[in-house]
């Protein structure tokens, strides 16, 4: 059935629920070109759409959290969806209606996903539910802080208002604040993912504040994945799993930080799941954070993939460059100093892929700064900071990446900037903007700002269609992978 026929004539009345799922599907199918596969699970996975007609799509989602953010982030990826699939413009509105959204089926997931393989369910059938409707917080306990189980006492200066937000990490971020506020309402579990140095750590400590300033006898367990497994292994030679498991599923909040760890630790990760599941049963918060999506956690049983997967999973991605100098600044006035901007600058360019490095740069300059009296100068921090700047030295750079592309091809460098959209530029473009993204640190903004000012769906578009194209066609594999050499081996070392 084309699309054509099933909106043919529903000007005035909307399609019956048959059609509508069929057309939501088109749609999802157009959506999944725009925008990551993880954040599409996350988002639209409990949507549904409740109204078409010629002017107007309406989308049941099931809650004001999901509305809000739908309403800001992904309206224009919508809207060009449903140009894509109706040929003309629609506008679409958002309505909270959980019943409708539940009811949705499962977001179709492209093929070739490893997320989309079945599966396997061997042991006790849970799936997820509706939150709960009353906050679960228990307010038992004596005191404000953490369960004395925990393993770390929380960072005083791990805040919300500490946390710098930009486009690198502003999912998390919401998505951190929205779950203190309503903890085992909204995403359960949170799943953070991004590499190390990004601030996972900071926002889940921000998270734990947050909760317990609003309800002081919260019950919070706040673990490194590390003494999960120690504790359980412990437990188990002295044959005392009964206490074990009472420590961990007695929890309102329980946050386990760096749970990769539980990578090829088998018997550990069975005990997770069942931990998981009782706490997720009672309508308890789980909050977990990782170097990578639940899916390229070495050896994690599907069955604990696929549960991380029920909430909300959202990467933290390294900072652009505006964001690298927004925290700079606020570091340095956190210790009481102004930076002048060219030092800023040059921090923000040399160090781009951590944020703990760039802490630590600052850390360092304005300590000798403070110690010996000198101005801060650029000059300073190439003295201070040798050794990490001749680290980083080695990555190729953007420059080195679109010098290797234009020759290659053929091209002008104001060709790949251009708004030229014929094959033999558009081509190299998104060959150019797929080697950035594999090759160096950089965000799909800052990317995007190196091609002419696009967005960072234009060079996710790009990167994802080169992975494609590269599955399929040898030739393009081939030609990905000389490129990628031939960069390399002429970079500085
Ligand atoms: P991760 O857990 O991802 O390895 P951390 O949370 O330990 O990273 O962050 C490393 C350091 O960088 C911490 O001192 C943290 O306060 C700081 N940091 C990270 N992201 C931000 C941010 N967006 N704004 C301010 N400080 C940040
Ligand atoms: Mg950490």
């Amino acid at each position: 059935m084309a699309i054509s026929d099933v909106m043919g004539g529903a000007a005035a009345s909307s399609p019956d629920p048959e059609e509508l799922s069929h057309v939501w599907s088109r749609l999802q199918e157009a959506l999944q070109s725009e925008i990551r596969r993880e954040q599409f699970e996350t988002w639209f996975r409990r949507t549904t759409l409740v109204h078409a007609d010629l002017g107007t799509l309406r989308i049941a989602v099931h809650n004001a959290f999901t509305l809000d953010w739908l309403n800001r982030y992904y309206l224009k990826p919508l809207e060009r969806a449903a140009q894509a699939v109706f040929g003309s413009p629609r506008t679409i509105e958002f309505e909270v209606d959980p019943e409708k959204a539940a009811a949705a089926p499962p977001p179709r997931v492209a093929p070739g996903d490893p997320s989309s393989t079945s599966e396997e369910e061997p042991i006790e059938e849970l799936t997820p539910q509706p939150p709960p409707s009353t906050l679960p917080l228990a307010d038992t306990g004596d005191c404000y802080g953490l369960l004395e189980s925990s393993d770390v006492t929380l960072n005083k200066s791990y805040l919300f208002d500490n946390f710098v937000v930009g486009p690198c990490n502003r999912f998390a971020h919401a998505a951190c604040v929205g779950v203190s506020e309503s903890p085992g309402r909204i995403y359960n579990p949170l799943f953070l993912h991004g590499s190390v140095g990004l601030g996972k750590t900071h926002l889940l400590q921000s998270l734990c504040h947050s909760i317990l300033q609003r309800t002081p006898r919260a019950r919070i367990l706040y673990l490194s994945c590390e003494t999960f497994v120690n504790h359980f292994i412990s437990s188990l030679e002295n044959g005392d799993l009964e206490t074990f498991r009472n420590k961990y599923r007695n929890v309102d909040l329980l946050v386990v930080d760096d749970i990769h760890v539980l990578a090829n630790k088998e018997r550990t990760q069975e005990e997770f799941f069942h931990t998981f599941n009782t706490l997720y049963n009672a309508g308890r918060q789980i909050v977990l954070s990782s170097d990578s999506p639940p899916v390229e956690i070495p050896t994690l049983q599907e069955r604990l993939v696929s549960r991380f997967k029920w909430g909300l999973v959202t990467e933290i991605e390294t900072p652009c460059y505006e964001t690298r100098m927004a925290i700079l600044k606020r570091k340095s006035r956190e210790r009481g100093r102004e930076i002048p901007d060219e030092v800023a600058e040059l921090l923000a360019e040399r160090i781009d892929s951590n944020i703990r490095e760039l802490e630590g740069a600052v850390n360092k300059v304005l300590g000798y700064a403070a110690l010996t009296g000198v101005a801060v100068t650029c000059d300073l921090v190439r003295q201070c900071l040798r050794d990490v700047f001749h680290q980083t030295k080695g990555l190729p750079s953007i420059e080195d990446i679109l010098k290797v592309v234009t020759d290659h091809f053929g091209v002008k460098l104001s060709d790949l900037q251009s708004k030229k959209r014929t094959n033999a530029i558009a081509f190299p473009r998104q060959v150019g903007m797929y080697l950035a993204r594999t090759i160096t640190r950089m965000s799909l903004e800052e990317i995007g700002g190196y091609f002419g000012g696009r967005d960072h769906s234009t060079v996710l578009y790009a990167v994802q269609k080169m992975k494609r194209l590269a599955a399929e066609d040898p030739d393009c594999q081939e030609l990905l992978t000389s490129l990628t050499a031939e960069i390399k081996s002429g970079s500085p070392t």
